[in-house]
């Protein structure tokens, strides 16, 4: 049975190694991207399959009745382990500013999307080859997610992050963490029995400062300080994005340039 240092191990080594995790020389958008790291080394938190949050997600006013509890995915989950993948520096540098996706924030999109089903499987064949259960909920072929109004899904990696102890929600719906909100999330259920991470917050929106710098950098006006983020202009936005960039589309201008892109905000330094 893995314990919490090999997991640790495996999932920085596949980070530092694996080529998935670099833009390839066939896909570059321009010569100069090939070789850039996509992600940082994660941060990794853990919450039982029997914490009650979970059945919380259920309610409409937070994921909503679609979302699948861990023992839907995994009929003999114990534990979930939560991921936060860092965008590295030159990612998240490359798109401050300017209102349209940098080339190397469209690579750590799309191609970083399969850096995490990549790293997904690993750690599932990892925990599989020593005699234990797991599954990748979103990428199994039983979760869904709409594009379109009322945007659900049957499963949420923020939410999952936020239960196990890796932060709370900013103004713009990100998750912000100990490092940030700039990066991506993915999520392994199974049956391995982890200690859950204590969650060092009560507050669903604790560590968000309320500066507004998210809403300023967002080119749609989908954020605003009164009423939070809105769903469809950003969608609307990323919609027209993806005609110009296809087979790419991202933003991400309310992650970077902002107090909590690669840090947990504080209210007195930054702002
Ligand atoms: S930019 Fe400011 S308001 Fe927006 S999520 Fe970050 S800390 Fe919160
Ligand atoms: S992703 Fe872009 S459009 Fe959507 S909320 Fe963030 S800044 Fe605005």
């Amino acid at each position: 049975m893995l314990d919490k240092e090999t997991i640790r191990m495996l999932s920085d080594r596949f980070v530092a190694e694996s080529p998935w995790n670099r833009v390839d020389a066939k896909e570059a958008i321009s010569p100069d991207l090939v070789g850039v790291r996509i992600f940082d080394a994660p941060l990794i938190g853990y919450s039982s399959a029997d914490d009650p949050m979970y059945a919380e997600m259920q309610r409409p006013e937070v994921v909503g009745k679609d979302f699948v509890l861990p023992g839907g995915w995994l009929p003999s989950a114990k534990s979930i382990i939560s991921y936060f993948f860092p965008f590295s520096e030159d990612v998240r540098k490359s798109n401050r500013g300017g209102s349209l996706p940098s080339s190397l924030w469209l690579h750590g999109r799309i191609e970083g999307q399969r850096f995490l089903m990549k790293c997904g499987e690993y750690l599932v064949q990892q925990i599989q080859q020593t005699g234990n259960q797991a599954i990748t909920p979103v990428f199994s072929e039983n979760f869904h997610m709409s594009t379109k109004p009322p945007f659900g899904s049957n499963w949420s990696e923020r939410h999952v992050a936020f239960i196990s102890g890796l932060g709370t929600f900013g103004l713009s719906k990100g998750l912000i963490t100990e490092k940030g909100t700039a990066g991506r999330f993915l999520s392994i259920v199974t049956d391995i029995p982890f200690e859950p991470t204590a969650r060092a917050y009560t507050g669903i929106y604790e560590y968000c400062i309320m500066c507004g710098a998210c809403a300023e950098n967002c080119p749609a006006h989908a954020i605003s300080l009164e009423k939070g983020k809105e769903h469809l202009p950003c969608s609307v936005y990323q919609t027209e994005i993806a005609k110009q960039f296809t087979p790419r589309y991202g933003c991400g201008k309310c992650q970077v340039g902002v107090p909590c892109e690669f840090k947990r905000p504080s209210a007195k330094k930054d702002g």
